[in-house]
C-alpha cells in the first residue's frame, strides 16, 4: 500500500452500493447521494491524493456483534420475499437490501484495516444504506446494519483496540450507536445534532449520559433549531475535554452532512466551511489521542447539490491537519 503523504486519502466504496433501490418515489436516501461525491470529488482539490479501495461483506459473525440473529433472518426474509419495506417507510428495500448492507458494513471494516496498516492517513467510507440509527433488532430511520458499531466491534476485537470512540456529526442522534455503547466503560459516544424535542428521532438528550458501568460514556451536545458554525465551534472544548479523560485507542466518525443550511432533513445552519473546520478538529482529536487510528463512515447528507461539496470539505479539513 502507498505509504507516500501524497496519496494517503483511501475513500471505500463500490458501484454496487447503487443496487439498494429506495423506491424511486419521495425517498431521500438515493443512490445519487454517493454520485455527486464522486462527481465533486473527482473534479476537487483532492482527486489526485484519492486512492480507491472496493469494501468486503461483513461477515454473519461480524454483523451479530451488535444485531440480533432474529433480525439478520428477519431481514434476509422480508427481502427475499419481495417487501418493499421494514417495519416503516423509511426502511424501503430491495431484493438486493439485505447483501448490499452486508457490504456497506464491511467497508468500515476495510476502513480500519487501512487505519490500522497506515495511522494517520484520511480514510473515509462513501457508503449506503447509512447505520447509526439501526438497533440490534430492527431498521430505523434509513439504517439496517450499524456500520459505526461494526466497525468499532471490529476494531476492538481484530486490533486489539479496546477504547473505541464514536464521534457523530449527523444532524441527528445516532439512537443505536448510544443503544450499543451506554452501559459500557470501554466505547464511548459522542453526538452533535438537532435537539430531540424538534428533530428525528427524539433521542439524544444532554441528560443522558451512560448507564451503570457507562456511566459518563456518553456525551449528548443537543443543538437548537437554527444553530450554526458559532454554536458548533463551542463545543470543541468540551468534546476535547471528554476525550482527555476517555483516552480512546481509536476513533470512529459517523460522517453525516444534513446539517447543511440546505438539507432538508433539520434545521440546522452548517456551511461548508464548517465542514472543513470539523474536518480540522477531528485530524487534531486523532493526532492528539489515538496516534492517527480514525476512519470516517458516512451517515446521512441529502442534499444533493451540496453534499458532494461538504464531503469534499471535510476530507480537505482532515488531509490539511495532517502532519
Ligand atoms: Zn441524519
Amino acid at each position: 500500500m502507498e505509504m507516500e503523504n501524497k496519496t494517503d486519502l483511501t475513500i471505500i466504496t463500490d458501484p454496487s452500493f447503487s443496487r439498494h433501490d429506495t423506491g424511486g418515489g419521495e425517498h431521500p436516501e438515493i443512490p445519487e447521494r454517493l454520485q455527486v461525491i464522486t462527481d465533486r470529488l473527482s473534479k476537487g482539490s483532492l482527486a489526485d491524493q484519492i486512492h480507491y479501495l472496493p469494501p468486503r461483506a461483513a461477515l454473519r459473525s461480524q454483523l451479530l456483534t451488535f444485531h440480533t440473529e432474529g433480525w439478520l433472518f428477519r431481514f434476509e426474509e422480508s427481502v427475499l420475499s419481495g417487501r418493499t419495506y421494514i417495519d416503516h417507510p423509511d426502511n424501503q428495500v430491495c431484493y438486493d437490501s439485505y447483501e448490499i448492507a452486508t457490504l456497506s458494513a464491511g467497508s468500515g471494516l476495510v476502513g480500519v484495516d487501512v487505519a490500522e496498516q497506515q495511522p494517520g492517513s484520511v480514510v473515509f467510507c462513501q457508503t449506503r444504506p447509512p447505520g447509526h440509527h439501526a438497533e440490534p433488532n430492527m431498521p430505523f430511520g434509513f439504517c439496517f446494519f450499524n456500520n459505526c458499531v461494526i466497525a468499532a466491534r471490529y476494531w476492538q476485537q481484530q486490533y486489539h483496540r479496546p477504547r473505541v470512540c464514536v464521534f457523530d456529526f449527523d444532524a441527528h442522534h445516532g439512537n443505536g450507536i448510544q443503544t450499543a455503547f451506554e452501559e459500557e466503560a470501554g466505547t464511548a459516544y459522542i453526538s452533535i445534532h438537532e435537539h430531540p424535542s424538534f428533530s428525528y428521532p427524539g433521542t439524544g438528550w444532554a441528560e443522558d449520559r451512560g448507564l451503570g458501568a457507562g456511566k459518563g460514556t456518553i456525551l449528548n451536545l443537543p443543538l437548537a433549531p437554527g444553530a450554526g458554525a458559532d454554536q458548533v465551534l463551542r463545543l470543541f472544548p468540551k468534546i476535547k475535554n471528554f476525550l482527555e479523560a476517555f483516552q480512546p485507542d481509536a476513533l470512529v466518525i459517523a460522517a453525516g452532512f444534513d446539517a447543511h443550511r440546505l438539507d432538508d432533513m433539520s434545521g440546522l445552519l452548517f456551511t461548508v466551511d464548517l465542514y472543513r473546520q470539523i474536518g480540522n478538529f477531528v485530524m487534531e482529536l486523532a493526532q492528539e489521542y489515538t496516534e492517527g487510528r480514525l476512519v470516517s463512515i458516512l451517515e446521512g447528507g441529502y442534499c444533493l447539490e451540496k453534499l458532494g461539496i461538504c464531503v469534499e470539505a471535510y476530507l480537505a479539513g482532515l488531509v490539511e491537519m495532517k502532519k
